[in-house]
């Protein structure tokens, strides 16, 4: 009896000071994965074999494989409270045909849901992709699969010669016939879109949000409820991402209650090489404010505090051309060995407003 008055207390002293609602989830972690094969580009690829250990190292280690369709609903309808501890969601991108070969009996060994995103028009490439009849089997077996736009290109980028309207022209009608497509093939699917390159901006989440959409990116970090329906972080998992020993602390990390960046958009000017970014938070209590480290590619960059729940970040040397991005993580006070991620992406153009793919 005294044990259990000592639980209640302590159950109401944690309720009461807001540490448990921190460990009750609204918390999920997305794994992107491209290729599965031991044959195709390194660096968006694992191996069969990786896969396996992967979902074997879900399993046997309470995490809860969930359906994106189940967290989209949790975060939409603000109750992300509901969802598991330790939630995550498996993703594919492109629709490979190696996906249907290799990862599609793993996922089914091991009982998991997941979600492909595929460019309707590439698909036609037959060796390569699913055709829909594949795309049809792996949905009879549970899998999602929902829209990548059409034909995979850098979307943020306007045409030579072409204005503000008639981006927003190209792009919605891009978007939506690539939808048109999946309905047509598999019945009417959710609007989940993934950004080709993970390259999005202001303008290109608007026009999402305004078709009614919820948006993937690649920059990593865990989706928590302050995170935009229209920049949902995703870990990549391929290449030198798959290993295990930095995929754990990934797993295990924590949405920071970011509430809003300076500077919003992710396309730099061109002489803006070095941006500084300004991070502001809803609350710290329970982030350990002094061990906040920050890091653009392989610098190291030393955060400064403007106040508790504010900081900034700038980087000594430029930005390479191309897609980069700012990962900051800090501990949680209350969970040991768990902690607060949050990444902001950028794009760095050459003299001609390009990047590479
Ligand atoms: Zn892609």
């Amino acid at each position: 009896m005294r044990f259990f008055k000592h639980a209640l207390y302590t159950t109401l002293l944690l309720a009461s000071t807001g540490l448990m609602s921190l460990s009750a989830a609204a918390n999920v972690v997305i794994l992107q994965y491209h290729h599965v094969s031991e044959t195709t580009p390194r660096v968006t690829s694992v191996t069969p074999e990786e896969l396996r250990q992967h979902m074997r190292y879900l399993t046997e280690n309470d995490f809860k494989v969930i359906p994106l369709t189940q967290a989209v609903d949790a975060f939409q309808n603000d109750n992300a409270d509901s969802l598991p501890d330790k939630a995550v969601v498996i993703t594919f991108d492109d629709g490979y045909q190696n996906v249907f070969d290799y990862a599609a009996p793993i996922l089914k060994e091991f009982n998991l849901p997941y979600t492909v995103f595929v460019n309707p028009r590439l698909l036609a490439n037959h060796d390569f992709y699913m055709g829909w009849d594949e795309l049809r089997q792996l949905q009879q077996q549970g899998a999602l699969i929902v829209n990548h736009s059409q034909s995979h290109q850098h979307l943020i980028r306007r045409l030579a010669d072409e204005n503000e309207q008639q981006w927003q022209q190209r792009v919605s009608d891009d978007i939506r016939s690539a939808q048109q497509a999946i309905d047509d093939a598999l019945g009417q699917q959710p609007k989940y879109f993934a950004y080709p390159y993970g390259e999005y901006s202001p303008a290109l989440e608007t026009l999402l949000q305004e078709m009614g959409y919820v948006a993937f990116g690649q920059h990593s970090g865990p989706w928590g409820k302050y995170t935009p329906l229209t920049a949902i972080p995703r870990f990549p998992a391929s290449g030198r991402y798959a290993s295990l020993d930095t995929l754990k602390t990934k797993l295990l990390s924590l949405a920071m209650p970011v509430t809003e960046v300076k500077p919003e958009q992710s396309l730099l000017a061109p002489d803006q090489v070095k941006p500084e970014l300004q991070v502001t938070l809803a609350n710290s209590d329970d982030m350990r404010n002094s061990q906040l480290q920050c890091f653009a590619g392989a610098e190291v960059l030393a955060p400064t505090w403007l106040s508790a729940t504010q900081f900034t970040v700038k980087p000594r040397e430029a930005l390479g051309i191309g897609r980069s991005r700012y990962n900051c993580t800090a501990p949680s006070e209350s969970q040991a060995g768990r902690y607060y991620w949050y990444s902001k992406p950028f794009i760095r153009t050459d003299s001609k407003g390009n990047w590479p793919d």
